[in-house]
């Protein structure tokens, strides 16, 4: 269930770490370095298998920003959130962008050691 939103994805992709999803694309992937209050976090340009939540206000590191919580559309896990607007000029670069946590998406350099290992694709 959910799957049938997943495009050709070269075999390299962000995924879900709950249940394994595709998430998103590493060349969609626009900034590493991003931090949010729980942590480090991805940005990526866009991202599939994803609900999102309501739209609110909401004061970030860098102004405040109307954004929408992200969800995982198949085990309803929140992973993120998509920035709809910055109210600074400098961040209007981040609008319709997708915000992923580092702590709730794994790479592929994680699917050797991370748990996901035993709890993916049955
Ligand atoms: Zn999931």
């Amino acid at each position: 269930m959910g799957r049938i939103f997943v495009v050709e994805l070269d075999g390299r992709s962000y995924r879900c770490k709950f249940c394994g999803v595709h998430l998103a694309m590493p060349h969609d992937l626009a900034s590493e370095s991003f931090h949010c209050r729980r942590g480090k976090a991805y940005l990526f340009t866009n991202a599939v298998n994803i609900t999102m939540g309501a739209l609110e206000e909401r004061m970030m590191l860098s102004g405040m920003h109307t954004v929408a919580d992200i969800f995982c559309c198949c085990c309803g896990q929140i992973v993120g959130w998509k920035y709809e607007a910055a109210h600074e000029k400098s961040q209007k670069y981040k609008e319709g962008e997708f915000v992923l946590e580092r702590g709730r998406i794994v790479g592929d350099m994680d699917l050797s050691t991370e748990i996901f290992a035993d709890t993916g694709f049955v």
